[in-house]
């Protein structure tokens, strides 16, 4: 089995080394990452500039692009094998909720969904002191599951594993996405040239507790499985919901 790894914290990413480490134990792992930090690019690709890709070790590559590039460029070529799987991470901090249209971890496995490659991105619910062994040691179980039961057309993964070690956690779960509160601010500073520049933050503010969410699984010390997929369409609203008239022309 041929894994294909990648991440957007960068190649030097202790959780992108824990995670490459558990895979080794299923297959051939080849790594593919951004060279630096490329938190919250979403699904960007890089167009206007070349790429440059450095070898950073046997079978791992360092692309100077977003985690989209690194999945691409892997797909197209840049290793020798086609890849039967793209796990992503494990990201220092979680994806949950809305905050996975940002993730550039999960865009990373989006990327492999949109090529065809049954893929998973995962990250650790935590912001210190991270320790990634209980998230590798589940991320490489459910890599081997998801080889044997394949994922349905367009569907991903998304895994969220709580900071807890493995004897203190409660299982896992499937859910669905929940939703974050962030208090919205943007903070507006002068520069020491007299210009306006701009900052954006947000303070987490919690979670909506709704049940069968990730937000919450988590919370209950639980690591939450989101199945997702790339057809954005709401098909609810083309099935049950009653169109609003329009007349045009
Ligand atoms: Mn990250």
């Amino acid at each position: 089995m041929i894994i294909l790894v990648s991440n957007d914290d960068g190649i030097d990413s202790e959780g992108l080394v824990a995670l490459e480490e558990a895979l080794k134990n299923l297959g051939e792992v080849h790594t593919v990452a951004p060279d630096r930090v490329q938190n919250s690019m979403s699904h960007a690709l890089t167009l206007h500039r070349p790429l440059r890709v450095h070898e950073a070790g046997p079978r791992r590559l360092a692309v100077d692009g977003t985690p989209t590039d690194c999945v691409k460029l892997a797909l197209s070529g840049l290793i020798p094998v086609r890849p039967d799987l793209v796990v992503s991470g494990i990201n220092k901090g979680p994806n949950l909720g809305d905050d996975i249209i940002y993730s550039g971890t999960v865009s990373a496995a989006i990327e492999g969904t949109l090529l065809g490659i049954p893929s998973i991105a995962v990250s650790l619910v935590s912001f210190r002191d991270f320790v990634f062994e209980a998230a590798a040691e589940f991320a490489a179980a459910l890599a081997a599951r998801v080889m044997e039961k394949g994922l349905p057309k367009g569907t991903l993964l998304n895994v969220n594993v709580p900071p807890e070690p493995k004897r203190e956690m409660k299982g896992w779960k499937l859910t669905r996405m929940g939703k974050r509160h962030y208090k919205e601010e943007v903070v507006e500073r002068v520069d020491p040239r007299g210009r306006k520049y701009y900052w954006i933050g947000g303070d987490d503010l919690g979670y909506a507790e709704e049940d069968g969410t990730d937000c919450v699984a988590v919370h209950e010390g639980y690591i939450s499985v989101t199945p997702l997929h790339v057809d954005l369409t709401n098909h609810r609203f083309l099935s049950e919901v009653t169109p609003f008239t329009l007349r045009w022309p």
